[in-house]
């Protein structure tokens, strides 16, 4: 389990070195809004929300035309895909947004833009020079302790001008990982993800069901289809055509599987889970009728992208053998496997009746197997819950409901 906490620090500034750092300020968040503004016109009629996109849309002219470091360039980018993430949150929960609008005096650093020294920090500026300015902070306090601490891992910050004081502020994210010899007692709650070529991508124990499988299917299809058709006219403009409609529909996946993820993991942390679990899929064709090299691809970025976002909430993602995962009845304390009990988006247990959607249905079993397995292997006396739709089932089937 990792904590993380923000370390504020007063900075002292060479007089000499305030302009350039004020000139950055201001170079970081004329890049950001041009990040933004392009990401606001959209690709396809979606709104970007991906950093990565961006820049591969805008990165060499936003750094040809304002002269920013590489590395805050790209820190831009995806200050501005954050923001765009949020307006594409608040569009889809109906409420009013508008494209965002950067004023405050900040510039983001990434860990190849600024370097922690004992006392002072080197942070990139603008025409590629680095400005050192020391800490400012009294002694034994918990700022103080956070920074000269080896405990602390320190990743990227924020610098932030406060107008009013002359003073200039860093916002230092670290971490350190919780001591875990009496971690194996903690409670481990689970959530089981059962991914799919059609319908709904992914589907949780908890009965959330996201991202539209057929939406991502027919994007591609659509793409092969007028690339199919370029390839057959073979002239130089044809294949130029072709390299953009590349670019263009991996952006969309990219953006798509980006949302997705971000809603499992968002599942996973309103339901307090600590562990992830998918099936392994990415070298098993068979179970995947028609699997294409495609939907490979989607299923292996899909649980990267949730292993990157999940690793930041402390939860962690695991896989478990997807044998049997969608023909066994999840009810407590029944169990029974037949290949019977499926039929297509229907599971009907053959023994017990329990009807449930064979994706829902799936996903519990692949939680369950996790559990299952983590108590053969016997894992230093661990509690472990299944996170369910209305409550948590432990190992032994008991079942508490949620307390919402
Ligand atoms: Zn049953």
């Amino acid at each position: 389990m990792e904590i993380n906490r923000t370390a504020v620090v007063k900075l002292s500034v060479p007089s000499d070195r305030r302009d350039d750092l004020k000139r950055t300020m201001n170079t970081f968040r004329n890049a950001t809004q041009r990040f933004a503004d392009r990401g606001w016109d959209g690709d396809d009629g979606y709104v970007i929300t991906s950093g990565n996109h961006l820049q591969r849309l805008v990165y060499d002219d936003i750094r040809d035309d304002t002269g920013l470091h590489a590395d805050l360039t790209v820190a831009a980018a995806d200050h501005a895909a954050n923001a765009l993430d949020g307006c594409v949150e608040k569009m889809k929960a109906g409420e009013r947004t508008s494209k965002p609008v950067f004023t405050s005096n900040t510039t983001v650093y990434n860990t190849n833009a600024i370097t922690y020294f004992d006392g002072y920090c080197s942070l990139a500026a603008y025409g590629g020079s680095r400005v050192h300015a020391e800490y400012v902070y009294p002694d034994d306090s918990i700022q103080a302790e956070y920074m000269e601490s080896d405990e602390w891992q320190k990743q990227g910050a924020k610098l932030r001008y406060d107008h009013q004081s002359d003073t200039y502020y860093l916002h230092v994210s670290v971490k350190k990982e919780r001591e875990d010899s009496s971690g194996e007692a903690e409670n481990q709650t689970v959530l089981g993800v059962d991914r799919n070529v059609d319908g709904y991508l992914a589907v949780t124990s908890t009965g959330a069901f996201i991202g539209n499988a057929d939406l991502l299917n027919h994007k591609r299809r659509e793409y092969e289809r007028r690339r199919a058709r370029l390839q057959q006219q073979g002239t130089r403009s044809a294949h130029l055509t072709i390299q953009s409609i590349g670019d263009a529909f991996a952006n969309w996946s990219e953006d798509f599987l980006h949302q997705a993820s971000k809603e499992l993991v968002k599942e996973a942390v309103s339901q307090n889970c600590t562990t992830i679990v998918f099936e392994e899929l990415e070298n098993i064709r068979d179970r995947i009728s028609n699997a294409s090299k495609f939907q490979q691809w989607a299923f292996n970025e899909l649980k990267r992208q949730v292993t990157s976002k999940a690793k930041q909430q402390g939860i962690s993602v695991e896989t478990v053998h997807p044998a049997y995962t969608s023909q066994r009845c999840s009810e407590t304390g029944c169990g029974f496997t037949h290949e019977d009990n499926r039929d297509g988006d229907v599971f009907v247990c053959q023994k017990c009746g329990k009807e449930l959607h064979s994706d829902y249905n799936a996903a519990r079993n692949i939680a369950h197997k996790y559990i299952q397995n983590r108590r053969k292997s016997g894992s230093g006396g661990a509690t472990y819950h299944l996170a369910l739709k209305s409550g948590t089932v432990n190992g032994n089937g008991d079942y508490s409901p949620s307390t919402v």
